[in-house]
């Protein structure tokens, strides 16, 4: 690569500070900043985030009729007539105090609700469809109707009336107060990946924020992965073997494993190491093999099976894309057969696109041995290919609960053609479906906190930020001038809009703007493409694109640039605009799946002023992404002081995992009890 040449610096203009903005004077009902290392801090403005489960006006009917809430324990078969699922409340404080008699009224009835499923000796039933949408909200569920089999929701005990009068409530830790709203929970999460240990996308990040929101609310949390041989060992804690000999059965035989612990910035960590010819995982790579389907196949039949050996029976057994999708299989298919009835399985799908498709042999690997019951359009067939299995589909059917990463997602994937073949499916099991935002883990992605950037900032202090501007421009040798910087970080998939962000490279440049990409594919013929581009504008003083992973670059990307392209075709959540927000980094995003639920144009929302964060566009064309990127850029030139308020805007958005814990805290609470 020929180096660029060097470049005398001249002093970088941050936008003016100014008084007379449209924003100026409006009060954010956001917290003015998140503390840092607590990542429950801080709530967000109701209107901008919406959350799962909703109680409706039919379901508050139906509750009051007597109807049954919507049991899961089975493969639901029949199609709903109800409303979908994946609708949302709005945003309510997760965390309301409540008083002690409450609390422990609570507590004492929930003790009640182990929930020992009689599923295990029962065949897959259809589920009842006349059921109502759960309610599962915080201060809501106990007051929600369980099924007739049910024990009876605990009920708030009413305080004396003279008590009212007097009681002076202390402020309870966060903490504290969710353990008396919820029993501890032994919750299990089954990932092929978790940052930053084994991280290829946003499902590794999703892993490591949510098990540590989990931990926080006092639920037990345990995660397991494969050993991969390219796991980030330096940080991995105390590895030791829990389990030198674990046998699981693969074909007609078993493979030898072996289990290691070990604590991941606290997460309590299990991998699994096959011994056999199949070297499954140590490959030097997560992904890329012909036998990758394989290779997860087995990693969820051994999980189970080290669940089962280990006497390890947790309340909720939490398993991500098509890699474990065959987890809630063999747990309702085998192991609740053999006496593992308590757990319940939650399923998160964080992209359609991959959904593990495969030939009839899969089934008798894992040990299913009726390919004639799992061959079928109501469990694992494939609905396009009618000779092909499809695990994602499997994992839908037999999860109690399934849930996919924003609420527009869900919307899309049911209803808009973005479930890639699987729109009749979610149809069908529409009433365990919905969408929960990601968050992002504030411990990691916090300009406050950050070691990764040179210079720490928060909102009261964004200068601060053009001091990473211009560290930025150092490492990558940029011109040191008063132009913008468009940054793009992502995997270079033709799902992120490739296209388009090529087009925004030359349309940055021409309008006065530096760019900044860092991406790269496994597919190599886009990762030529991407360094002809790059040899192209290797001359560029205004132009660095980066082709490889680089974590440590990313940080300092998100907090030295000032406009994030994330032009997506589609995009389940996407991280890349949480966290840019959270730096101040104003996203150009197209409307689609969670960027639509999580950026507010700055010229066209409904939203107020001052909750409006980026610049958002619909059409997926070159005209579409002008409309958007070139006002950002204009913003920046010509009303510097509405750009360093949208900077404000963006940073007090409250995207940490407390909201999106609590919601999953609810459908936990759900499905234990349904
Ligand atoms: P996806 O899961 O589809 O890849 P997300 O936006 O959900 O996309 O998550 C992407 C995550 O991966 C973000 O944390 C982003 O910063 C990170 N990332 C993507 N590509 C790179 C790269 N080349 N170098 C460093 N981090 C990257």
């Amino acid at each position: 690569m020929a180096k660029k040449p060097s470049r005398t610096k001249k002093k970088v203009r941050s936008p003016k500070k100014t008084t007379a903005s449209p924003a100026a004077g409006v009060k954010s009902k956001q917290p003015s900043t998140l503390a840092a290392g607590n990542p429950s801090a801080g709530t967000a403005p109701q209107e901008t985030r919406q959350r799962y489960p909703v109680e409706t006006k039919e379901s508050r009917q139906a509750r009051s009729a007597g109807e049954q809430s919507v049991p899961t324990h089975a493969p639901a078969t029949k199609e709903s007539t109800e409303p979908a699922g994946q609708q949302v409340r709005s945003g309510t404080a997760p965390r309301t105090p409540e008083t002690a008699a409450e609390s422990s009224a609570v507590k004492a009835t929930q003790t009640q609700h182990t929930t020992p499923t009689s599923a295990a000796t029962e065949p897959p039933q259809p589920a009842p469809v006349e059921a109502s949408r759960p309610v599962a909200a915080s201060k809501a569920a106990p007051q929600a109707t369980p099924p007739a089999t049910k024990p009876p929701a605990p009920q708030p005990v009413p305080m004396p009336a003279e008590a009212e009068s007097v009681h002076i409530e202390e402020p309870v830790p966060d903490a504290v107060q969710h353990q008396e709203q919820h029993p501890q929970l032994f919750i299990v999460h089954i990932s092929p990946e978790m940052a930053p240990v084994a991280k290829v996308g946003g499902l590794a990040d999703v892993v490591f924020g949510l098990t540590g929101e989990l931990a926080i609310r006092g639920n037990h949390v345990e995660i397991i992965l494969p050993k991969y041989d390219n796991l980030r060992y330096d940080h991995i804690y105390e590895v030791h073997e829990v389990f030198q000999d674990l046998w699981v059965p693969w074909y007609d035989s078993a493979i030898h494993c072996t289990v290691y612990f070990g604590f991941v910035h606290g997460r309590k960590c299990f991998f699994i190491e096959p011994h056999s010819g199949d070297n499954f995982f140590n490959r030097g790579s997560v992904y890329g093999f012909p036998d990758d389907i394989m290779r997860f196949a087995f990693f969820s039949r051994a999980a189970m099976e080290f669940l089962w050996k280990s006497g390890k029976h947790p309340d909720i057994i939490h398993c991500h894309d098509w890699q474990t999708a065959l987890v809630p299989v063999l747990l309702y298919e085998i192991y609740q057969q053999i006496g593992m009835s308590h757990p319940r399985a939650c399923f998160t799908i964080h992209n359609y696109k991959h959904q593990g498709v495969t030939g009839m042999e899969l089934l008798r690997a894992a040990g299913l041995h009726d390919p004639d019951r799992y061959f079928d359009y109501d469990r694992l067939r494939d609905n396009n290919n009618q000779h092909a299995l499809n695990l994602l589909k499997g994992g839908i059917v037999y999860s109690n609960f399934i849930t996919t990463v924003s609420p527009h997602y869900a919307m899309e994937t049911k209803d808009q053609g973005q479930g890639f073949g699987l729109e009749p499916t979610l149809h069908t099991h529409q009433m365990k479906y919905g969408g929960v935002l990601n968050g992002i883990d504030y411990n990691v992605w916090n300009p406050e906190v950050d070691n990764l950037i040179p210079v720490r900032y928060g909102v009261n202090n964004i200068d601060a930020k053009y001091d990473n501007k211009r560290a930025l421009r150092h490492r990558l040798m940029l011109a040191d001038n008063e132009k913008p910087i468009v940054a793009f970080i992502g995997r270079l998939d033709p799902q992120k809009g490739l296209e388009l962000v090529r087009h925004a490279i030359f349309q940055s440049l021409e309008r006065g703007a530096q760019v900044v990409l860092l991406g790269s594919s496994p597919d190599q013929a886009i990762n030529a493409d991407f360094w002809n581009l790059k040899g192209m504008l290797n001359d560029s003083p205004d132009c660095h694109l980066e082709i490889g992973y680089d974590e440590e670059l990313s940080h300092l990307i998100y907090a030295g640039a000032d406009i994030m392209l994330v032009p997506s075709q589609f995009e389940p959540c996407g991280l890349t605009q949480l966290i840019s927000l959270r730096y101040g980094t104003i996203p150009v995003v197209r409307a689609v799946g969670g960027l639509a639920d999580t950026v507010f144009d700055k010229d066209h929302s409904n939203l107020p002023l001052h909750e409006r964060n980026g610049y958002v566009f619909e059409n997926y064309d070159h005209a579409g992404l002008e409309s958007a990127l070139i006002r950002a850029i204009d913003c920046y030139y010509q009303y510097p002081e509405h750009f360093r308020d949208l900077i404000r805007n963006a940073m007090r958005t409250d995207y940490s995992w407390n909201l999106p814990g609590q919601d999953y805290m609810n459908i936990y609470d759900y499905i234990r009890n349904t």
